[in-house]
This record gives structure tokens, sequence and C-alpha cells, in this order.
């Protein structure tokens, strides 16, 4: 199959080095976009400032060309859709805060997270985002006018509507607004655009067809289904990967600083080695 225009993306936060589980994910993207003679854009995604730092964002580039990935826009290469690290975005994140804010569709929260966590209980599996009970949410539907600054921004969700998309890898997916998840983070007090929001302005404005990444954020795309229908834009199509497992079927976990591309360089691996194990998968 040959789709004229297919656009793709490698979107890493720069919270750390490299990751095998990552490196499973990157690795796909690269190929489907192939396969359909499309370009693939690195997006640095560096919004969270407690746990983004600079250093990382060279060394992912640096790692992801070891393991054998290249990519045809992003911040090393340049391209007709940059800047490629999502703070050099702001303006357009903004942009898109102000439309949601004129449409109503999104509210001020004066909730902390332990607020939050005590109402809500744990979050779900791997989503992080535990689910908001509704605390803030306009009873009339009138917003109060309110400085941007200094609160949380959620998005109200449709309680109780079922949604649906078509994964590429995983087939129909399934979620229901307000059960398996709740009003989302759109901007965060600290004045910085919330993950949901950045990602479908920055998806959109760079005309991505097809968003690859990992099983944990199945729950995210139905978020992000929501921000695209409310803008009224298409969304892209969404192909997830299943996340590496251990023997015993759990999930690798992260911060194993042994299974980090570097460590596993530095202990002798090439990158052949890791393409056969990520094969074997
Ligand atoms: N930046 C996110 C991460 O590294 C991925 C976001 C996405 O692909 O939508 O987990």
């Amino acid at each position: 199959m040959t789709t004229m225009n297919y656009r793709g993306r490698l979107a890493p936060s720069p919270t750390g080095y490299l990751h095998l589980g990552h490196a499973l994910t990157f690795w796909r993207a690269p190929v489907r976009c192939r396969e359909r003679g499309g370009q693939l854009i690195l997006r640095i995604e560096d919004l969270d400032p407690a746990r983004c730092r600079p250093e990382f964002q060279d060394a992912i580039a640096e790692d992801l060309r070891w393991f054998g990935l290249s990519w045809d826009e992003g911040p090393d290469v340049g391209g007709s859709f940059a800047p490629y690290v999502q703070t050099a975005r702001r303006d357009l994140h903004l942009q898109a805060w102000e439309t949601l804010r004129a449409m109503g569709v999104i509210y001020p929260c004066t909730c902390s997270r332990r607020d939050v966590l005590e109402a809500a209980g744990a979050p779900h599996g791997d989503d992080d985002e535990p689910n908001y009970p509704g605390i803030c949410r306009p009873r009339s539907g009138n917003v109060a006018e309110m400085e941007r600054r200094g609160v949380n921004w959620r998005f109200g969700v449709p309680s109780g509507e079922t949604l649906r998309f078509d994964d590429g890898n995983f087939g129909a997916q399934y979620a229901i607004a307000g059960e398996h998840f709740g009003d989302f983070l759109i901007w965060r007090k600290d004045d910085a655009p919330a993950y949901q929001l950045a990602v479908v302005v920055d998806d959109l404005a760079m005309e991505i067809t097809e968003v690859v990444r990992g099983g944990d954020l199945v729950r995210s795309t139905f978020r992000q289904l929501l921000l695209y229908r409310a803008l009224g834009r298409t969304a892209p199509e969404f192909y997830h990967v299943p996340l590496l497992t251990d023997a015993s079927g759990r999930r690798l976990a992260k911060r194993d600083a042994a299974l980090t591309l570097r460590a596993l360089r530095e202990s002798g691996m090439t990158p052949e080695d890791l393409h056969r194990r990520l094969h074997q998968h």
C-alpha cells in the first residue's frame, strides 16, 4: 500500500537516556514510514521543566542514530515545519488554548494534584493522569473569566459517551469518557501547555498522518481524539506498539539503567544484536 504524503514522527521526551522499550517503538515508526514512501520527523517533547534536561536531547539523537535510525526533519537537520522542539512552539499551543477557551470547552481547576489523587484514587494502569472527579467543572456551562496563569485548565469530557477508534495494530479500541478517563489537563498551573494539547497541536501543524507510539498511550489517544473533534480537525491514524515485557510478562522498568541503549552499547552489544532481539518480540 502506498499512501501519498505519509508523515510519521518520533517524539521522545528528553527525560533520560533512551531505553530498549523506546527503541522498539521507534524502530516501528520508520519501518511504516518507509513502506509508505513517507517522511519521518523527529520532534523533541521537552515541555515538562521538572523532568526534561537539554543534555538528554543530544544523547537521544545520538543513540537513535547509533541504533540505525534517521529522519527527514528534526532539530538537527531542519525542515519546513520547524521548530522541532516543543518549548519553541509555545505560541501555537497558546493559540489553541485560546480557541478552546473561547469555545467554553475547557475550564480552570484549582485542585492540587493531591486533592485529585485523594478524590480519584490511583491512576489506571499505565496511565499517569488520575480520573478527575469534576470538582471544579462548571455546572452552568459558563466558564468564569479567569487569567490563564496560576491554575490548571481542564478539558470537559462528554461523560458517558463511548468513543472508538481503529488502531492500525490493535484493531478497534473503545473507551467511555468520564469512566476510563476524566476531564484532562490542557494547560498547567506552571504556565506550560500539557502533553495532550501540545501533541495534538504539533501533530496537526506538522501534518502528521500516522502516529506510531507505545501502547501505554492508547488512553491518551481517546483524549486527543476529543481535542481534534473540538478543534474541528481530522485526526491522524494511530498505530500503537506493544510495550516490551520481561520473561515473566512484566513491563520493562523504564528506570532500569542497564537497559538504556547507552548501557547496552557499552556492554558490547551491537545495533544488529538489538535488532535481532526486537524482531523476536
Ligand atoms: N513524548 C512522549 C514520550 O516520550 C510520546 C508522545 C507521543 O508519541 O505522543 O513518551
